[in-house]
C-alpha cells in the first residue's frame, strides 16, 4: 500500500462526552495519518437512539479540536447513511449470507433459559432459521424479523498491527443480527458498510473490539471486500484496575482543560498510554510524537493511568509555554476567580504576562496561577498562619518600618535596588537577611512561598509594596507581641 493512502477514524458515540479511552485512540489514529500523510476522519455513531444524545456531538468535536486533532474528513454521521446500510444489507440477503429470524426476543430469550446458555452462547442455526416453506407462510402474515448472518464453519484468522496473528474458531460466533426487525442496521454491520465507502486502511481501535471485528471479518467476507488492516490498542485502567469509565468518576476531556491542563499536555500524556518510544523520554512535544509514533510500539498490555505523571508532564508544558500564550489561557481563570476584570485585563495585561512569567516555574496547572498568585491582584489575603508565627514578631514588625523606609529611598524601584536595601540595612543592624526577606514576603503575599522576593517586589511595584508593608505594620501593632 502506498504511503499517501492511508485513510483512519475515529468513530464516537454520542452516549457521553469524549473520554480519555477514545481521546487516545484518536490520537494514535491521528498521529498514524499526519505521519504517512493519510487522513483523518470523524464518523458520530450514532444509530443506537436510545443512548445517542444529540447534544453531546458539539462538545465531543470541541475536545478534539482543542486537542488539536484536526480532521480532515466528516464529521460523517451514521444516522444520515442508514439507506447505504440497507444497501449492503439487501446484497447479503440476496446472495444468501443473511437469512430472515422470525424468533422474537421473548422466544430467543426462553430457548436460551432452556438450554442454560448465556447470552454469548450461541443457539442452533436450523432453529434460527426457519425452513423456506415455514418462511414463506411467516412472510404472507406479516410477522417481522431480524436479519442474521450465515456464518460458516472453520476458523477465521487475522494478522492485528498490534496483537500479533488472531485467531477464532467460527462455532464460538453465532449467527448474529446484523439488521434488527425495525429494519435499523446493527452496529457491526453499519461499522463495515461505513469503513468501507470511506475507504478506512487501518481501523485502529481499543481491544474491547475485537470481538466485533471477527464478526466483521465475517461481514466483509461474506460482501467479497477485503477487510481493512485492524490494530487493537491496549484500554486505559484506573490506579485500581478497573477501566476508565464515566461512571466510576473518571474525567472527560473538557473537565481536564477546565482544572487547568493544557492540550499539548494531555496530548503527550495521553499517547504514552499504552504506547511508548522505547527509551526514557516522556516530554514528547505533538511533531516529535508525529516523527517517532510507531503502530508496532504499541504495548499489548493495558496502561495504567497516572496522574501524578500527567501533572508533571503538564508542568514541563507550562514551562515552556510562552508567558503570552500562557496569560492569554491564565487570563480567563484570574476573571472567573474574580481577581480581575475583562475591562482591568486591558491594562493589566502586562502585568499579568510578568506575574505569569514569574510562577509558571511553580505551576503543574493553569489553575495554580490562581491559587498561587491571587495576592498579585488583591491584598485582602490573610497572612498564613504558620508564617505568621514564624516570621511575625515586634522585632520584624521594625524591620519592616526600616526597611519600608529603605524601599522608599530606592530609585528605581528594580529587583537590584530593592536587593541593596535589604543588604544594607541587614548589615546596619547586624541581623541575617533572612531575618528581612521572610516577615517581608509574609507581608506583601501573605504566604511564606512564591517567587523571588525582589522579582514579586518589583513586579508588584512600589505603591503596592508600601501599602502592603504599612498595612502589615499595623497589623503587627494590634497584633503583635
Ligand atoms: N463507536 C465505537 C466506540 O465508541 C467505535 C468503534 C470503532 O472504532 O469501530 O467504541
Amino acid at each position: 500500500m502506498s504511503k499517501d493512502s492511508v485513510r483512519v477514524r475515529i468513530a464516537p458515540s454520542p452516549s457521553g462526552y469524549l473520554h480519555v479511552g477514545t481521546a487516545r485512540t484518536a490520537i494514535f489514529n491521528w498521529l498514524f495519518a499526519r505521519q504517512n500523510n493519510g487522513k483523518f476522519i470523524v464518523r458520530i455513531e450514532d444509530t443506537d437512539v436510545s443512548r445517542s444524545r444529540a447534544e453531546l456531538i458539539e462538545p465531543i468535536l470541541n475536545a478534539l479540536k482543542w486537542l488539536g486533532l484536526d480532521w480532515d474528513e466528516g464529521p460523517y454521521f451514521q444516522s444520515k447513511r442508514l439507506e447505504r446500510y440497507t444497501f449492503y444489507i439487501a446484497r447479503l440477503l440476496e446472495s444468501g449470507h443473511a437469512y430472515r429470524c422470525f424468533r422474537t426476543p421473548e422466544e430467543l430469550e426462553q430457548k436460551r433459559r432452556e438450554l442454560g446458555k448465556t447470552r454469548e452462547q450461541k443457539l442452533d442455526k436450523d432453529w434460527l432459521a426457519s425452513s423456506p416453506e415455514e418462511e414463506q407462510q411467516l412472510l404472507a402474515k406479516e410477522i417481522p424479523f431480524a436479519l442474521r448472518l450465515r456464518i460458516p464453519k472453520g476458523e477465521t484468522s487475522y494478522n492485528d498491527l498490534v496483537l500479533g496473528r488472531l485467531t477464532r474458531q467460527n462455532e464460538e460466533i453465532e449467527d448474529f443480527v446484523i439488521c434488527r426487525s425495525d429494519g435499523r442496521a446493527v452496529y457491526n454491520m453499519a461499522v463495515v458498510a461505513d469503513d468501507h465507502e470511506m475507504g478506512i486502511t487501518h481501523v485502529i481501535r481499543g481491544n474491547d473490539h475485537i470481538t466485533n471485528t471477527f464478526k466483521q471479518i465475517h461481514i466483509y467476507r461474506a460482501l467479497g471486500i477485503e477487510p481493512p488492516q485492524f490494530a487493537h490498542v491496549p484500554l486505559i485502567l484506573r490506579p485500581d484496575r478497573r477501566k476508565v469509565s464515566k461512571r466510576l468518576g473518571d474525567k472527560d476531556v473538557a473537565e481536564y482543560g477546565d482544572e487547568g491542563i493544557l492540550p499539548e499536555g494531555l496530548l503527550n500524556f495521553l499517547c504514552l498510554l499504552g504506547w511508548s518510544p522505547k527509551d526514557d523520554r516522556e516530554y514528547l512535544p505533538k511533531d516529535e510524537l508525529i516523527r517517532i509514533f510507531k503502530l508496532e510500539n504499541v504495548n499489548k498490555a493495558n496502561p495504567i493511568f497516572n496522574e501524578e505523571k500527567l501533572l508533571a508532564l503538564n508542568r514541563e508544558y507550562i514551562k515552556n509555554c510562552p508567558d503570552n500564550k500562557l496569560a492569554d489561557l491564565a487570563a480567563p481563570l484570574f476573571v472567573k476567580a474574580g481577581l480581575t476584570t475583562p475591562q482591568r485585563l486591558e491594562s493589566e495585561r502586562d502585568y499579568l504576562t510578568r506575574v505569569i512569567g514569574l510562577l509558571k516555574e511553580r505551576c503543574s496547572r493553569l489553575t495554580d496561577f490562581i491559587s498561587q498568585g491571587g495576592y498579585f491582584f488583591t491584598d485582602e489575603f490573610h497572612y498564613e498562619d504558620e508564617a505568621v508565627k514564624k516570621h511575625f514578631n515586634a522585632e520584624s514588625r521594625e524591620f519592616l518600618r526600616r526597611l519600608l523606609s529603605g524601599f522608599e529611598a530606592a530609585s528605581p524601584f528594580t529587583k537590584e535596588s530593592l536587593e541593596n536595601a535589604v543588604n544594607s540595612l541587614a548589615a546596619q543592624l547586624r541581623i541575617k537577611k533572612s531575618q528581612l526577606i521572610h516577615p517581608t514576603r509574609l507581608a506583601v503575599s501573605g504566604t511564606s512561598k512564591g517567587p523571588g522576593l525582589y522579582d514579586l517586589l518589583e513586579t508588584l511595584g512600589r505603591d503596592e509594596v508600601a501599602r502592603r508593608m504599612r498595612k502589615a505594620v499595623a497589623y503587627l501593632e494590634t497584633h503583635g507581641e
